[in-house]
């Protein structure tokens, strides 16, 4: 037996354009389900770059992935969100009475009357390098993204790849690791230029390895690392390592969002700018999902995209209601629902 929940609106995506819409639709007390595929909100800023800073989100000259996202978090507290992690949206029905019928891959059902796919790139995975076993290490000494630096502290660090991420954190994690080798199969890098100077500068000063080549075995012990072996034209070379970077490159699939009917572009969902809905009524896809003329995948984008959304999906769940526009700063009823007035 499956698990039915009803609501007005179900978010399929917690990045922070997912988010942001819990916090325009509850200012027109519209409930939302958030569901996500990761452990945990805040979609790329998250899990591709918390500690990166950004600094193009108005208002904030700058603020990192992670902040950004406990921002959001903080903003949309009062409305109570309902989180879903670890699942992915894998159908999407329209059924006779005008409701959507939603299931996920932990076999929920949600029964609501709108949807909001904030599914971004889609269900994003990092390539995993071609070395056997290294499944096994996965999550404990092999990562594929830095989500806490305290984690690499005083640790044998081996970094793999050439392009941003590789070089961003090799500068990053350098002044904190015991020790940090750098490994590309190439003499030539595809990140920043002044970020590859800086590492060269780094191994002139004798304070990190660089070494040409590619990974081979690893060893260690019940998940644990600690020596890797990489392969070079010179001959074989053992390194100590107690964590593993490898930085080969994301794959993004659009996954099931794919599968169901919507009318898509370039593998995006096609809507208008008006409502930012889709080819059928009730879906709305806002953030990098979408697609129309003049797009931009910015996270400011997404929050505007959320705005004019909510509006109509505020039409469809309350037909008849007049809304009338307010102010944060000046209405009082708008402060009651956040929880200020
Ligand atoms: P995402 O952040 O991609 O979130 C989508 C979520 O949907 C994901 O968590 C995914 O797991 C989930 N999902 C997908 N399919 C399903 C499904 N079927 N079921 C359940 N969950 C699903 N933008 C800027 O504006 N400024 C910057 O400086 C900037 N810097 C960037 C730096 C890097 C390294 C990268 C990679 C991106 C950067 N961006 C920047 C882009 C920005 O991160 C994206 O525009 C933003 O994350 C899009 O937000 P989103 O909520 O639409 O999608």
């Amino acid at each position: 037996m499956s698990n039915e929940i009803v609501t007005d609106v179900v978010i399929i995506g917690g990045g922070p354009t997912g988010l942001f819409a819990v916090f325009e639709l509850g200012l027109l007390d519209l409930k939302c389900h958030v569901v996500d595929i990761l452990d945990r909100p805040g979609g790329q800023c998250a899990e591709l770059y918390p500690e990166k800073p950004i600094y193009d989100i108005p208002g904030f000259p700058v603020v990192t992935g992670q902040q950004l996202v406990d921002n959001l978090m903080q903003q949309i507290a009062p409305f109570g969100p309902q989180f879903h992690f670890n699942r992915m949206i894998t159908g999407l029905e329209k059924l006779t009475d005008g409701t959507f019928r939603l299931t996920t891959d932990a076999e929920e059902v949600f029964l609501t009357k709108v949807v909001v796919i904030a599914a971004g790139g889609g269900s994003f995975q990092a390539k995993r390098p071609p070395v056997e076993g290294i499944e096994a290490y996965e999550g404990k000494s092999v990562f594929y993204s830095v989500r806490k630096m305290e984690d690499f502290r005083d640790q044998d660090v081996v970094i793999v790849g050439g392009g941003d991420s590789a070089l961003d954190w090799t500068l990053n994690l350098q002044p904190i690791a015991r020790s940090l080798t750098l490994v590309h199969r190439r003499d030539a890098f595809k990140a920043a230029p002044a970020s590859v100077s800086k590492m060269k500068e780094l191994v002139m000063a004798g304070k990190i390895n660089f070494l040409l080549g590619q990974i081979g075995r690893i060893e260690g012990n019940d998940g644990q690392l600690d020596h890797i072996h990489i392969t070079m034209d010179s001959g074989d070379l053992s390194v100590p390592a107690t964590r593993l970077l490898p930085f080969f490159g994301l794959t993004m699939k659009l996954g099931p969002v794919g599968d169901w009917g919507l009318e898509l572009n370039d593998n995006l969902i096609a809507v208008d700018t008006e409502k930012f809905q889709s080819s059928v009524p009730g879906v709305f896809a806002i953030g990098d999902i979408n697609q129309y003329p003049g797009k931009l995948k910015l996270i400011l984008s997404g929050f505007h995209e959320a705005a004019l959304m909510a509006q109509a999906a505020k039409a469809i769940v309350s037909p008849g209601e007049r809304v009338v526009f307010q102010y944060t700063t000046s209405s009082t009823k708008l402060q009651k629902k956040l929880g200020v007035a």
